[in-house]
């Protein structure tokens, strides 16, 4: 078995993860946490390799590991252990690695016929594991879907995924004096709800909630934000007789950040002070609607959505349905994971289902 990578070294994405950490699975693995136009496909791959068993391996090779957050596992010293493990894991099967072999081609006679800038390499089965679109500086390419297409399967359109947001113009004037300020929302769109951080940044919307909820945005669409959680943040006005602007302000001391609630407030002032209208004001304060104009692409998107439709896949073996001996791993397919370990967890797991059909 061969292993082709155009770059130098195989595993380079694993290097720059998770801060260079490695956040390699997460303990709370579910299918929910994975997006798909096919939201049951992963499920069998997903059962048959679950966090424990590559957490098996990372005991295997003595790795340290510590759970950060949320079930998140990251390295203690660094990434290149998780490298290390799979290379060790590939001459313990006697894979071999090719690095500098940039595919440029691949036919299909008898064998699959895979052409690099320099050698040809054939093969009765063709694993594709090319990843997404995402970081093109580090060597991701289009490969994966041109091969797709080449052998007649259908593709998801693919998109930036977990991945900043760009406010609209008016937006951008109002909140980016702010980059740097972040605070705890529940982020919703398209029925998928996150609660975690925002971020505001120097062009628009980031931090955990946002880049989670990235993944569902639909270009124009709006995103539904809950500035404070569980939160009435208005009951003490609405009890007071006297009341006023700076009181409203002053309600959310303690829930938002300060310079953040004072523009927030500005923008969007309650019609009057009547209760009809601060229970209205309320509802705002736990739907604030915001229609990025974009996300800030692939130059920093960790993953891309979209991919080889999974309805060309058995969600067995990853093995294509038309063309026997072919198979899709990994990114390149229409599975995204939530952030958090997601991403790897679907990684080894479709790899394991591929594996086991070789
Ligand atoms: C900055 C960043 C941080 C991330 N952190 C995490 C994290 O902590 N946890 C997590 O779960 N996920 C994380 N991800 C996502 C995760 O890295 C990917 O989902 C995962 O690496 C996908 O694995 P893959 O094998 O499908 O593709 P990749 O890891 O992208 O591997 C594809 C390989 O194919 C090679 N290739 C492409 N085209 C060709 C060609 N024409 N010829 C030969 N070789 C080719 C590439 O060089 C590459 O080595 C992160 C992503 C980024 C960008």
């Amino acid at each position: 078995m061969a292993v082709l990578e155009r770059s130098a070294l195989a595993g380079k994405k694993i290097l720059i993860s998770g801060g260079g950490r490695c956040n390699f699975t997460n303990i709370h693995c579910r299918p929910e946490n994975f997006a798909s136009a096919n939201p049951h496909f992963a499920k069998s791959a997903l059962a048959r390799f679950a966090p424990a068993d590559f957490i098996a391996l990372v005991e295997k090779h003595k790795i340290p590991y510590h759970e950060k957050t949320l079930g998140q596992l990251f390295c203690d010293r660094s990434a290149r252990d998780i490298v290390g493990l799979l290379e060790s894991e590939c001459r313990e099967a006697g894979v071999r690695v090719f690095p500098n072999q940039r595919v440029v081609e691949v036919s299909k006679g008898p064998e699959f016929a895979v052409r690099t800038e320099d050698d040809e390499y054939r093969g009765r089965v063709l694993v594709v594991a090319t990843g997404g679109l995402s970081i093109p500086k580090i060597g991701a390419t289009d490969l994966g879907y041109r091969l797709a297409r080449q052998f007649g399967l259908k593709i998801q359109p693919t998109r930036p995924a977990l991945v900043p947001l760009v406010f609209a113009q008016n937006d951008q004037k109002a909140y980016c004096e702010l980059a740097g300020v972040s605070m705890e929302v529940i982020a919703s769109l398209n029925g998928a709800s996150f609660r975690e951080r925002m971020l505001i940044t120097h062009r628009g919307l980031s931090g955990p909630a946002i880049l989670q909820a990235s993944t569902y945005w639909e270009s124009g669409k709006p995103i539904g934000i809950d500035l404070a959680p569980e939160r009435d943040v208005t009951a003490r006005v609405r009890a007071a007789t006297a009341r006023n602007l700076s009181a409203v302000q002053t309600a959310f001391q303690g829930i938002l950040p300060k310079r953040f609630a004072e523009l927030w407030v500005e923008r969007n002032q309650p019609e009057a002070l009547t209760n009809a209208a601060l229970e209205k004001f309320e509802r705002a304060v736990h739907a604030w609607s915001v229609t990025p104009a974009d996300t800030e692409g692939y130059e920093k998107a960790e993953v891309t959505a979209g991919g080889v439709d999974t309805d060309e896949l058995s969600s067995k073996t990853m093995e294509s349905r038309k063309v026997p001996g072919l198979f899709f791993i990994g990114e390149v397919v229409d599975v995204t994971g939530h952030l958090g370990g997601f991403n790897f967890q679907w990684a080894w797991a479709s790899a394991a289902a591929a594996a086991r059909a070789l």
